[in-house]
């Protein structure tokens, strides 16, 4: 089959695969999903090391399809970039994200902040700026509780994405690089940029208990993002072991399975107990 090219719109060939058509069926039915009511979020919890409590949550969208069930964002991510509808779905996990820990914040005593994952594309985009600037304005979050997370370190380096960094941190929000470590984030970006946050990508937390140089590394990363006035999140740990380690080389926050999973907004654990049992 031949790709769709950026702006060369599918349509329905004679001579199309049933996988083909149902690819094409998917992209209609995700041009619809917003309207139809059909992404929700989940968050997951970012946990203090020092403290064991949950200081930030991570918004991560999931579709509710309504014949083929949850589908999860790297099923349909990409094809939202590729049919550039990313922007408006990055609009509604914004709107959706804020407005949810506006409620979290009337209902418990803690502040924390909210993470929400922006797409490459949508970063680039002039009209970032105004949407964030709305969401904030429309659920009366304080900039400072937003967090934006972003991917390719590319784009932070270009004209435009570097553009948006700066504004967005004179707005007050604040920017983690995602994913860090892998592709081609480098230690140099924490030297050129106002970064407050980079997450540690978790192919670096995984080897942590069986081989005693993996914790060496992150030290050194650990030490480089604190000397540049950043904070360092570890994505992806699953046991106490790693949690240990992380404690131990200085990492500021956590996330993973091992403290909790990405859950609705009601099944949020409270934020005055500790997630870290030691
Ligand atoms: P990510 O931003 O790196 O998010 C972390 C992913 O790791 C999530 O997968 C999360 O559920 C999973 N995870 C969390 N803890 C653990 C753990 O202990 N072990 C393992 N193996 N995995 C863990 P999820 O929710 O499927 O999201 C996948 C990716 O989709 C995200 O990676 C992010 O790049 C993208 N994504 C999710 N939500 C959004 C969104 O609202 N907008 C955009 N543009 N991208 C999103
Ligand atoms: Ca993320
Ligand atoms: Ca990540
Ligand atoms: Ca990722």
């Amino acid at each position: 089959a031949k790709n769709a090219g950026k702006h060369r719109y599918a349509c329905y060939q004679p001579h199309m695969t049933a996988e083909a058509m149902e690819r094409l069926q998917l992209e209609q039915d995700l041009r619809q999903a917003i309207t139809n009511n059909e992404l929700e979020l989940h968050y997951q919890p970012q946990i203090c090391l020092n403290s064991g409590t949950l200081k930030g949550v991570e918004a991560l969208v999931r579709w509710r399809h309504p014949e083929k069930g949850l589908i999860m964002p790297q099923q349909f991510i990409e094809t939202a970039e590729r049919l550039r509808i990313i922007d408006a779905l990055g609009e509604w996990v914004l709107k959706t994200a804020l407005a949810q820990t506006v409620r979290w914040h009337e209902t418990s005593k803690e502040r924390f902040t909210i993470a929400v994952n922006i797409s490459p594309l949508h970063f680039e985009d002039e009209q970032l700026l105004t949407t964030v600037n709305q969401a904030l304005e429309a659920s009366g979050l304080p900039p400072e509780y937003l967090e934006l997370e972003i991917t390719e370190t590319r784009i932070l380096q270009t004209k435009a994405g570097q553009a948006n960094a700066t504004a967005l941190r004179q707005m007050g929000v604040h920017v983690a690089v995602d994913d860090f470590g892998t592709g081609y984030s480098s230690l140099t970006l924490l030297q050129d940029l106002d970064i407050d946050t980079i997450k540690i990508d978790r192919s670096f937390i995984a080897p942590l208990a069986d081989k005693p140089e993996a914790a060496i590394l992150l030290g050194t990363i650990v030490g480089a993002a604190h000397a540049f006035g950043a904070k360092v999140i570890a994505e992806g740990v699953e046991t106490l072991d790693q949690a240990r380690i992380l404690h131990g080389v200085g990492c500021d926050l956590v996330q993973g399975y091992y403290f909790c999973r990405p859950v609705p907004a009601l099944e949020l654990p409270a934020t005055d107990q500790s997630l870290y049992p030691d």
